[in-house]
């Protein structure tokens, strides 16, 4: 099973839940870091990460010998990133999507492929836990094809758990997509709740069952779960705002090792999530 974890906005706990959700299984668990604008998972978990692996997405090389200068190029370019300027044909890397519009068009096969750094995956392991991250050069703008490369190391045999970026936007899609279940991570707050509808909004599209965890739950006002209760979502988890576990988060430690009682909530909080699953393929 995938378990997709997401929050339409930014500090609502959403690594704190993936990461002790991971660690309270007792069995085997993939843990995918595909937040790669900002990885900070690996700060609470300490896996011993083995050598980085470069990834690269193929971009245009222009031989000027076999170029006529037709423009076809540029024609079929969506996106600007390349341009016939008096007797030259410029690519702009940073601007190109890789389609290979370009490649396939050019009538003197004058167009080759050269590689843009895209970032770095990192593979390890926390004890029986494995643990794949991705790093996005600084700079690059395009995190979908580094997510989708961090998600090519899913294995179907175990259970996945994969911690996306905030928001609603490309890369939170690239993370949820495919997944059997995304659990929303939220707060009680007119922020978390403008966020949540947004994010609720691109799960239905995928068409992937979601239930949601209320951060802080005894903070703020009761909009978000009259939201849910409109909505028809679950509600699998509260979790109330207690300095203990401020603290803890605070000094990168584990809730379920420092409050071992939160271990049986995630149990039954992935047993909820079963259920949801079972009975929708059932
Ligand atoms: S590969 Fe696609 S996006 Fe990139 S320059 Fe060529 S046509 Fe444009
Ligand atoms: S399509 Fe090929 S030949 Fe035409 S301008 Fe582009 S690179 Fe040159």
């Amino acid at each position: 099973m995938i378990i997709s974890i997401a929050s339409g906005k930014g500090g609502t706990g959403k690594t704190t839940v993936a990461v002790n959700l991971a660690l309270s299984m007792d069995t085997q668990v993939q843990f995918l870091d595909c937040d790669v604008e900002e990885p900070n998972a690996h700060l609470f978990l300490h896996p011993v990460l083995n050598e980085p692996k470069i990834v690269t997405t193929p971009v245009p090389w222009i031989d000027e010998n076999r170029c006529n200068l037709c423009g076809k190029c540029a024609e079929i370019c969506q996106f600007k990133a390349i341009v016939v300027i008096g007797k030259t044909v410029l690519p702009f890397h940073e601007l190109c999507h890789s389609c290979g519009g370009c490649m396939e068009v050019c009538p003197e096969k004058a167009i080759t492929e050269t590689g843009r750094e895209l970032g770095l995956i990192e593979r390890g392991h926390r004890n029986g836990l494995e643990f794949v991250h991705g790093r996005l050069r600084v700079g690059e703008a395009m995190s979908p094809p580094l997510i989708k490369e961090v998600r090519s190391y899913t294995r179907p045999d175990i259970l996945t758990i994969i911690d996306a970026p905030p928001g609603t936007s490309c890369p939170v899609i690239a993370s949820m997509n495919g997944a059997d279940f995304v659990l929303l991570v939220t707060e009680p707050t007119p922020f978390g709740l403008y966020d949540l509808k947004l994010a609720v909004g691109a799960v239905k599209i995928l068409g992937i069952p979601c239930g949601l965890i209320i951060n802080r739950s005894d903070m703020g006002d009761d909009k978000v779960k009259a939201y849910a209760k409109q909505e028809d979502l679950p509600i699998l988890m509260e979790i109330p705002f207690d300095r203990r576990i401020a603290e803890a988060y605070s000094r990168g430690e584990i809730l379920v090792e420092v409050m071992p009682e939160w271990k049986e909530k995630f149990k039954t909080l992935f047993r909820r999530i079963q259920g949801i699953v079972s009975g929708r393929t059932g």
